[in-house]
């Protein structure tokens, strides 16, 4: 199976920014979750900087402006996202908290010690997590605050089908305390990690993406590698329902030492 199941960094990625535009997250999430994530945080006033990192179109920033205090700058690779990003902003009456920018997680535009949250759901896979955790870490002032969401084993042990399809897809996913160590270990004291509920698979990520499949089918139905794509996002709801005992997003929370 996993010899079929190409992982989603293989495909196109204009074809996989035009899809994902069509839905409001473009990974597992809900509002619920990142107000639960965001109690853990003490330290945001109007003055304080924020940064969303790998934001999408703004599904969870928008839910975080609403619900914390301070400025919030949301980075994302695809200047379409951005687009959406900041016409969500704007819709939503923002637009003067809340800025996209189109940039790269590996060369952030921040300067030292100077935002106190950074926040990520979803996105730090795309450098993996200790390198994310390390390099991001120096934009923190002291006492700042970390929130990532990341693909994580529940169990030490799986089925090899399962294991087979996520070391090919994502190769740094691990266990609970082996997360909480990496990231004590960049520079962080562990302050919080939760599991997402099952419903931020399902009904935030999975359901929403079945009509955004059937669109893109009909617009794409001769090009193979659209196909390959859709089918590709329906086989990784099939893995997820199958082994969601095995595996999923767990928030992890970190305060800067
Ligand atoms: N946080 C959003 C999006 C998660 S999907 C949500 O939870 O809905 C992962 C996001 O990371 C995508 O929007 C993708 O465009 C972005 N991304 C991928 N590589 C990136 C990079 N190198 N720098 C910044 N963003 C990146």
């Amino acid at each position: 199976m996993s010899n079929e199941n190409k992982s989603i960094h293989e495909f196109d990625l204009n074809l996989i920014c035009e899809y994902f535009s069509g839905v409001e997250r473009q990974g597992p999430g809900s509002p619920e979750v990142t107000i639960k994530a965001l109690s853990f945080i003490d330290n945001l006033t109007n003055g304080s900087y924020i940064a969303d990192i790998g934001c999408g179109t703004g599904g969870q920033t928008m839910v975080m402006a609403q619900n914390t205090p301070g400025h919030i700058t949301g980075i994302d690779l695809f200047p379409g996202f951005i687009d959406l990003f900041n016409g969500n902003a704007k819709k939503l009456g923002l637009q003067d908290r809340v800025d996209g920018i189109v940039g790269s997680m590996d060369n952030l535009p921040f300067k030292k010690d100077e935002l106190d949250l950074i926040w990520s759901e979803g996105a730090i896979y795309n450098i993996g997590f200790e390198r994310g955790l390390r390099e991001w870490r120096k934009f923190l002032k002291a006492g700042g605050y970390i929130a990532v969401s990341e693909i994580s084993w529940f169990t030490k042990e799986r089925p090899s089908e399962l294991n087979e399809f996520w070391q090919d897809a994502y190769s740094e996913i691990d266990t609970i305390p082996n997360k909480v160590e990496q990231m004590q270990n960049s520079g962080y004291v562990p302050v919080a990690t939760f599991i997402l509920p099952e419903n931020c698979w399902t009904e935030h990520f999975y359901v929403p993406q079945v009509a955004a499949q059937e669109a893109f089918l009909k617009k794409y139905a001769d090009n193979k590698t659209a196909v390959e794509f859709i089918v590709n996002q329906q086989d990784e709801a099939q893995l997820y329902d199958k082994y969601k005992e095995y595996y999923g997003y767990v928030f992890y929370i970190g305060k800067k030492v």
